[in-house]
């Protein structure tokens, strides 16, 4: 299996993580990508670093003006006198219009607010090139597997699942996954997006919600008592043509595999069901039981069947990395995973 990185990815370095009012080290770290690299090399993966896909790709699923606020933002942020160095919003306008632009703010700090979701996603000097390099890396393993391979894996970081198609939130920017998924629409008409990220893939069910042509599936923790909170309860099937294309499978903190690989299970029959072309895999491995998160229990053998499972619905497969955070496991779990899913292959 292809094993994508791109180094730039390293330069987005954020400093700032606000939790429960506390300000503390961003747990999104370059030292993240590095232990899953590390234990990719290791097991033997052949690492490849993407091509320059330009801004199309990020322009088929995120809207312009969001495209210029993320290019344009920290220098214009910079301008401001005693400005941080990082742009972090101080004002949340909640039910903003969203998609369209009335009300758009033409301030710096009116514009934070209204692109950022919350204070997790941090924007410094750096952030917009690694956050491209990111988006390359996905687009380049998904045209690995549009040219026939089996699967191919992306290490992507920043990651993206919490990135609307105009709003950053949760460490995203660019939604990795969602710009698969629409690059692997071009091959096959219906396309799956499974993310199996700890936390609910809010931002990839937004972008798809009113669409038939892409299922999004979310196993996660149950967001009535983790973030993203306002996204991922089972009760959220989709609207418009979309009714019935999006499943939520959250789960009670503190869930391990059995709970987990029994939501897989319906997961992997509504797959069947929609019988795609292709998938996404929105891979976190931050459901693990030692992930600084501590939300579910899985452990690295249970990554293992989870891979195995999902390698088994044999459709052609980008596996985009998304949260995991720095734990013992990380890349152990990483590789779990891949040799699990590789396991199943046809
Ligand atoms: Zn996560």
């Amino acid at each position: 299996m292809k094993f994508v990185f791109d180094p730039v990815q390293s330069a987005h370095n954020p400093g700032n993580f606000l939790s429960s009012g506390v300000r503390k080290p961003n747990p999104e770290t370059p030292a993240r990508a590095d232990m899953l690299l590390e234990a990719g090399r290791a097991s033997g993966f052949e690492i490849e670093a993407p091509d320059d896909y330009g801004l199309a790709p990020a322009a088929a699923i995120h809207s312009p003006e969001y495209l210029r606020f993320l290019q344009s933002i920290h220098a214009r942020w910079r301008e401001i006198p005693g400005a941080s160095d990082e742009v972090i919003p101080n004002v949340h306008p909640n039910g903003r219009p969203h998609g369209t632009s009335a009300g758009y703010p033409a301030s710096a700090v009116g514009q934070a607010g209204y692109h950022m979701a919350d204070t997790a996603c941090p924007i410094s000097e750096s952030t917009w090139t690694s956050v491209k390099a990111s988006m390359n890396t996905a687009v380049h393993a998904t045209r690995q597997v549009r040219a026939g391979a089996r699967a191919a894996y992306a290490l992507c970081r920043p990651p993206g699942h919490h990135a609307f198609a105009d709003m950053a939130g949760g460490f995203c920017y660019l939604n990795n996954s969602a710009i698969a998924a629409q690059d692997l629409r071009r091959d096959h008409d219906r396309v799956v997006v499974l993310d199996v990220d700890l936390h609910h893939g809010n931002g990839t069910q937004g972008i798809f919600y009113r669409r038939d042509d892409v299922l999004t599936i979310s196993i996660h923790a149950d967001p009535q008592n983790f973030y993203p909170f306002f996204w991922g309860h089972g009760n959220e099937r989709g609207a418009g043509a979309g009714v019935g294309y999006n499943l939520n499978f959250p789960l009670a903190l503190g869930s391990g595999n059995k709970p987990f690989l029994a939501a897989l299970d319906s997961a992997c029959e509504a797959i069947a069901a929609f019988a795609p072309g292709a998938m996404v895999v929105a891979l976190g491995l931050d459901a693990h039981e030692s992930d600084p998160f501590a939300g579910l229990a899985v452990t690295t053998a249970g990554f293992g069947e989870i891979g195995h499972e999902i390698g088994g619905l044999a459709l052609p497969s980008v596996i985009v990395q998304e949260g995991g955070y720095a734990n013992p496991a990380l890349g152990a779990n990483l590789v779990s995973f891949l040799e699990g899913f590789g396991r199943s292959s046809p």
